[in-house]
């Protein structure tokens, strides 16, 4: 295993597909839980203080 552009092409395994409720590709195929709003893991949406952008 090299890194780089050769080792690139063995990128084909999807562990963050598409989420339902946020629409961000953080949704942890195997998990089931989303990294972005934390779907699957919580019933709320996943916010921290220190994100400024969260409402
Ligand atoms: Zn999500």
């Amino acid at each position: 295993m090299s890194k780089g552009t050769p080792s690139m092409g063995k990128r084909q395994k999807k562990t963050h597909i598409k989420c339902r409720r946020c629409g961000s590709v953080s949704f942890n195929y195997h998990t089931k839980t989303c990294a972005s709003c934390g779907f699957g893991r919580t019933k709320k949406l996943r916010s921290y203080n220190w994100h400024k952008k969260n409402s």
